[in-house]
């Protein structure tokens, strides 16, 4: 017969001792967004399930010295809606703004998206995209940091432990030269999965006009979201042009290619990069280069 039993630890250190005795048949819920989903799917569970959402302590965006720090728990609300995020990590508040609907995003944490582990999943690219790095907490109390490359293995499985929890996000703020920008395209235009998606931050020097630096992510194009070395070779050391955006469109639209060349999405994908190319170009540059055709 199935037994299933529920842990609700109140605060950091009962999380630990739950932690402690946890097993390959010890399941993590935050939001419960996707884990009732896969929770109704799998049919058959026998376990422990620790639900995270009564500590407190994993519900904070603080600013620390040189980092952003997000505390697992927050909700995709809370992320898109918080200044600090939206002053230094736009990429970031854009991203959790359009995951889901109002009800998803009100209980949906950012650490869930994380762990879930979906190529598409819509703050990784952005995260990655800012090298943010994970706090992660085991039965023993120690705590690692971690990037989200190593955490995330993909395709719905991440590489934590039975006995690790993700409990901060750590930012590194970037200077006022840098400028961020997210886009996402799916089947429709509300409560939709990506079918693509993509985060782009650059150092831009205005007096110079000069993209210095570009880190450019897409997700949904494999098992998870990856580094774009292409289409940040189409961005550095260049104007932020019509013929720098024509540029990195045909880059994304090659990366398109590589990624999941012969697949049946790849026709769509390649046209859907295009927009994807733009709308992130022009949201980065939307006063110096107005509009514009791929
Ligand atoms: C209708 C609908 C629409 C959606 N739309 C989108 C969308 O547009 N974009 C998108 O990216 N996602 C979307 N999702 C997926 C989901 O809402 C997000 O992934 C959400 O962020 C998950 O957070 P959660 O707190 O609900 O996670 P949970 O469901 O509680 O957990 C998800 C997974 O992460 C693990 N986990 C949770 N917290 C932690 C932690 N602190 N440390 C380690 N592992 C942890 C859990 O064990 C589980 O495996 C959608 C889901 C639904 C049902």
């Amino acid at each position: 017969m199935e037994h299933i039993s529920m842990r609700l630890p109140g605060n950091l250190e009962e999380l630990v001792e739950c932690l402690e005795e946890a097993d390959e048949n010890t399941g993590l819920i935050s939001g419960g967004t996707d884990f009732v989903i896969q929770l109704r799917q799998r049919k058959l569970y026998s376990g422990t399930i620790i639900d995270l959402s009564r500590v407190e302590e994993l519900r904070f965006i603080k600013e620390d010295g040189n980092n952003l720090r997000i505390g697992a728990a927050t909700t995709l609300t809370e992320v898109s809606e918080n200044e600090l995020i939206k002053k230094y990590v736009p990429a970031l508040a854009q991203a959790a703004g359009q995951v889901g609907s109002t009800q998803i995003r009100n209980r949906g944490t950012i650490a869930g998206n994380i762990g879930n582990a979906s190529p598409c999943a819509d703050t990784v690219p952005p995260l990655m995209a800012f090298d943010a790095l994970l706090k992660v907490i085991n039965g023993k109390g120690k705590i690692v940091e971690k990037t989200l490359d190593e955490v995330v293995f993909g395709s719905g499985r991440n590489n934590l432990k039975s006995d690790e929890v993700i409990i901060e996000i750590v930012i590194p703020k970037l200077n006022d030269n840098y400028i961020s920008a997210f886009e996402k395209l799916g089947s429709r235009k509300a409560v939709t999965i990506s079918k693509i998606n993509g985060a782009v931050v650059v150092k831009y020097n205005s007096d110079k006009n000069i993209i210095e630096d570009a880190r450019v992510f897409l997700g949904a194009l494999g098992p998870k979201a990856f580094r774009s070395q292409c289409g940040e070779k189409a961005l550095i050391d260049r104007a932020p042009t019509q013929a720098v955006l024509n540029d990195f469109c045909h880059a994304l639209i090659n990366q398109v290619d590589t990624a999941i060349g012969g697949r049946s999405s790849q026709a769509y994908k390649r046209e859907a990069i295009k927009g994807i190319a733009h709308d992130i170009f022009n949201k980065l540059f939307e006063s110096v280069v107005p509009g514009g055709d791929s």
